[in-house]
């Protein structure tokens, strides 16, 4: 069973949210359970907390939490890497 299984059980008892995916010893803040930004780098509340990838790490898979505060800036990263993607692939298609 993996940890995140393992806590969610403990979330689910305590009728807690849910467990989030990434590395929880590094974001998370216990026992409050808010979780650090990655663009602000301010605690929030889980309620408040997206998940996804990092645009900048797209390849890797990394996954980053972001505030309701910073969902633009996640939004206009990932843009950005989308165009740097495409202008790469273009490149190496000429
Ligand atoms: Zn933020």
């Amino acid at each position: 069973m993996t940890i995140v299984g393992v806590l969610n059980r403990v979330f689910q008892k305590n009728r807690m949210a849910r467990c989030l995916t990434g590395d929880i010893g590094l974001n998370v803040s216990i026992p409050d359970l808010k979780v650090k930004c990655h663009y602000c780098k301010k605690y929030k509340s889980l309620k408040g907390i997206h998940e996804g990838i990092d645009p900048e790490n797209e390849g890797r898979k990394s996954i980053i939490y972001y505030c309701k505060k910073c969902k633009n800036i996640y939004i206009h990263e990932k843009k950005k890497a989308a165009e740097k993607r495409k202008k790469l692939n273009e490149a190496l298609n000429l």
